[in-house]
């Protein structure tokens, strides 16, 4: 029965989420806010971050995630160093020059203005880090495939010593 109980109170943010939708209330979430909010949270553990903290772990740095009260949430900070570090991917944040970071065919121009959106936020918020004395170092996806993984890890840890 204990367990029950335990169970109940665990999944219970969950049956209320449930009782929300049938309730007809799945209008509040419309399906770009709830794509938006499934990406933020895949976001937070996407595999080249995992990558970066394994390294940086097995190397016997310890480091905060996501830190929200600094600017753009860096996906990493070693206070200790006090250096951030954002893993970015090279679509969404306009790698170049990088064979990942190409403009769709269609819809190319909408797709040039969000790209250079988030750009000019990436430049905003580390700017900003680096006024508060932070230094900011970004990891790009395609640094992190095997076959620049070895060179992109001996950089960060000549970086950082
Ligand atoms: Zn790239």
């Amino acid at each position: 029965m204990y367990f029950l109980q335990r169970l109940l109170r665990r999944q219970w943010p969950f049956f209320v989420g449930v009782a929300v939708n049938f309730g007809g209330m799945a209008d509040v979430h419309d399906a770009l806010t709830r794509s938006k909010n499934m990406r933020a949270i895949k976001n937070k553990n996407t595999k080249p971050e995992l990558l970066v903290r394994q390294f940086l772990h097995a190397h016997g740095y310890r480091f905060r995630l996501h830190v929200t009260n600094l600017p753009g949430k860096p996906d990493i900070v070693l206070p200790k160093y006090k250096t951030v570090i954002f893993i970015q991917g090279c679509f969404w944040h306009g790698h170049q020059p990088c064979k990942y970071y190409s403009l769709p065919k269609t819809r190319t121009d909408w797709w040039a203005q969000k790209i250079s959106r988030n750009q000019t936020n990436d430049s905003q918020k580390q700017a900003a880090l680096t006024a508060l004395g932070w230094k900011v170092l970004v990891v790009w996806e395609c640094e992190l495939k095997p076959a620049h993984l070895t060179n992109t890890f001996a950089k960060l840890l000549w970086t950082l010593s």
